[in-house]
């Protein structure tokens, strides 16, 4: 999907019905609702098979780079939230564990190599419209590397938490940046 025909209210829309998932992964027969643990899931109509999709959000991780009191924020260069400004951070891979997950974001992203310094917080995010996200942030300082922007960033900037831009993109990240502010007193 490309910038120019991206929707977000249709993404919303089929996020909301189970991200549009009509047909078994397991055997390709249609998916039907079904009422299963207090919850409505899908089920393969399918009777020898019965795979039940459990619509889970899926993990990110990122870090919260503070250098000289400034936070590390980089510009998306991608939808969703084109040009607005996030906290370094993406979806995990198989197999990966989230502080490695933050590693080679902020590595794709920033240009720069982190040393973390321990968990921050967990967050649940529920206003991208691809899925929804569980966001493990880290607290992190540079270790190395060179500042520059790469990846789905067009721009990878330290900033002074009184001159954080408005257009953050996410609630969660949002959330993080005056969570921190708070308990970093800063
Ligand atoms: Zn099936």
């Amino acid at each position: 999907m490309t910038s120019h025909d991206f929707d977000e209210k249709l993404l919303f829309e089929r996020k909301a019905h189970f991200c549009g998932f009509r047909f078994c992964p397991q055997c390709g027969s249609p998916f039907m609702e079904k009422e299963i643990d207090g919850r409505v899931r899908l089920q393969c109509t399918n009777e020898s098979c019965n795979y039940i999709y459990y619509h889970n959000p899926i993990p990110a991780a990122g870090a919260m780079v503070v250098r000289d009191n400034n936070i590390l924020l980089v510009k998306r260069s991608v939808q969703p939230k084109m040009d607005w400004w996030c906290l370094p951070a993406g979806f995990m891979e198989w197999n990966e564990h989230p502080a490695q997950t933050a590693i080679r974001e902020l590595r794709e992203e920033t240009g720069l190599d982190i040393h973390l310094d321990g968990l921050f917080e967990v967050y649940s995010g529920e206003d991208d419209p691809r899925t929804n996200a569980v966001l493990i942030l880290y607290r992190a300082s540079v270790a190395g590397g060179t500042l520059r922007p790469g990846d789905d960033a067009r721009e990878a900037v330290f900033f002074a938490f009184d001159a954080i831009p408005d257009k953050i993109a996410f609630v969660s990240h949002r959330q993080a940046l005056a969570d921190y502010r708070s308990r970093f007193s800063l």
